[in-house]
């Protein structure tokens, strides 16, 4: 009888400020989730770590079941209704029998009544297979609970921003639980964390202090000390009880003296943190003076563009990917041979195909989303241009992230207005890939500037052709500077907020 594996994705970066809502049909990138054969059909092959544990499984023979793979933009709390639909096909597989568990899971998942929804989902496991091994990967922004790491037997998560090492991650829980239910290795877990929140702005490796701390992690696995070494500097954007820095380590019991270097790695790791703590601390800029710095970096050179970052509406972290404050500040400051990608504005893009191709518009462009929880209120932005292309938004990611997934942007338009060409479209999406803009005949390496609005996962696809990059601070709820949010769940005293 070949081993029975079940395999789950369900995943979503909660933030607890974002007006946008999270529906079930948002999972799927706006097709909904998948159950099922499609499940597996729609990640298998991908850059993800539910793609790592089809290969391990099937590797191992097993026999392999996929009940749900649910991945979402990120937004506001889903309701308790959403949850249960994603979390009771994988309730019924483990019914039937398991002799594994392989989750993907996010790790800033919050539901309406629930700020810890990874535990939940790992309890619920637990109560219908409370001995089942069972492995958890995680994604970089996670706010770790202490019930999650009691109930799983092994917890890896990313080790880069942008996430290109997803699949990897995947790979290495997946083998560490496999090694283990084949007495090779006895995994135990330990955990820390620290009472600061990091700015999001501040947690790429190169940025800040973890660069040092995965350094110490990755130092830690070659060398066979750890099975597995994470720092995980949390989603500052979930105001939950569990909302800081940790990390988690997965030592081998069976190894002597294997737990306590176990800790001993953990504790280093959280010393780093703990002595640069204050770097993890975003300083705003002024937007005016963001722009005109872009400006006269693009003044003369032609060795690629300079990429303009609207970093404070992400959607790739739950902003509404419609504030204009940048956009308005590059075309007043006169910029000129500009892509901009992409503001979402499904009206917009209703009425640049009802005009078509070669047409001239004039729109109310964004602006569509009011912003309660930070006090901002949508404004459009009056503008005039021709419709430059019109696309159905079905684009493949190329790489380094998500390589040869499939995304929708929905029905996408370009506008053009002489100096700026703006690509619109009607659902979310992070500016990740260079398809973004080719997909629509736009070719990046060609343009002076390119705005994107994204804030550390640009990098993968266009940090290589860029010639310099500038943060601009627009508006939004992915603004970087925490002084903006007003937390209600987040325990104090916390970093920035207070002192460490
Ligand atoms: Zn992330």
């Amino acid at each position: 009888m070949p081993k029975r594996f079940v395999i789950a994705l369900i995943k979503h970066e909660t933030n607890t400020f974002s007006p946008i809502e999270t529906p079930l049909e948002r999972f799927g990138h706006g097709h909904g989730p998948s159950f099922g054969r499609d499940a597996r059909a729609a990640f298998e092959g991908s850059a993800t770590p539910m793609a790592a544990y089809i290969d391990l499984a099937r590797r191992e023979g097993a026999e392999i079941v996929t009940p749900v793979a649910a991945e979402s933009w990120p937004s506001a709390a889903a309701s308790r209704a959403t949850f249960e639909t994603l979390v009771r096909p994988l309730e019924d597989a483990l019914r039937a029998g398991c002799d594994a568990v392989f989750l993907d899971l996010h790790g800033a998942m919050v539901v309406e009544d629930c700020d810890d929804a990874e535990g939940e989902i790992l309890r619920r496991v637990r109560a219908i297979a409370p001995r089942a091994p069972l492995a958890v990967t995680f994604d970089y922004h996670t706010n770790l609970s202490p019930e999650t790491v009691r109930l799983a037997d092994v917890i890896t998560g990313y080790k880069t921003y942008p996430h290109v090492d997803m699949y990897e991650s995947g790979l290495l829980a997946g083998s560490i639980l496999i090694d283990a239910m084949a007495g090779r290795v006895k995994p135990v877990l330990t955990s820390g964390a620290l009472p600061v929140v990091p700015s999001i702005m501040r947690h790429a490796p190169e940025d800040g202090p973890s660069g040092e701390i995965l350094a110490i992690a990755r130092a830690a696995e070659a060398s066979g000390r750890v099975l597995a070494a994470t720092l995980l500097p949390a989603f500052a954007h979930a105001d939950t009880r569990y909302t800081a820095l940790s990390v988690v380590v997965v030592g081998d019991a069976k190894r002597p003296g294997g737990e306590a270097d176990a800790v001993a790695v953990k504790d280093q790791m959280l010393a780093v943190a703990r002595a640069r703590h204050r770097e993890y601390a975003y300083v705003p800029t002024l937007l005016a003076e963001d722009v005109a710095r872009a400006r006269a970096l693009g003044s003369d050179r032609r060795d690629g563009p300079v990429l303009l970052i609207d970093h404070c509406d992400n959607c790739g972290s739950g902003g509404t990917q419609d504030v204009m404050a940048v956009t308005e500040e590059i075309l007043r400051q006169g910029l000129d041979d500009v892509a901009i990608a992409p503001i979402r504005d499904p009206l917009a893009v209703r009425k640049m195909i009802a005009a078509g191709v070669g047409n001239n518009v004039s729109l109310a462009l964004g602006g569509a989303t009011d912003m309660p929880s930070i006090g901002l209120a949508g404004r459009p932005l009056s503008i005039s241009g021709r419709v430059r292309t019109i696309t159905d938004g079905e684009i493949v990611f190329r790489g380094p992230m998500y390589t040869g997934l499939k995304s929708h942007l929905g029905p996408t338009a370009v506008l053009d207005t002489g100096r700026a060409q703006i690509v619109i479209t009607s659902l979310h999406h992070e500016p990740f890939d260079l398809v973004i803009l080719r997909h629509c005949g736009i070719e990046p390496t060609r343009k002076r500037f390119i705005m994107l609005k994204s804030r550390i996962h640009y990098r993968a696809g266009f940090k290589p052709i860029a010639a310099d990059i500038v943060e601009c601070q627009g508006a939004g709820v992915t603004s970087a500077d925490l002084s903006t949010y007003r937390y209600a769940r987040l325990p104090r005293p916390s970093f920035p907020f207070d002192p460490l």
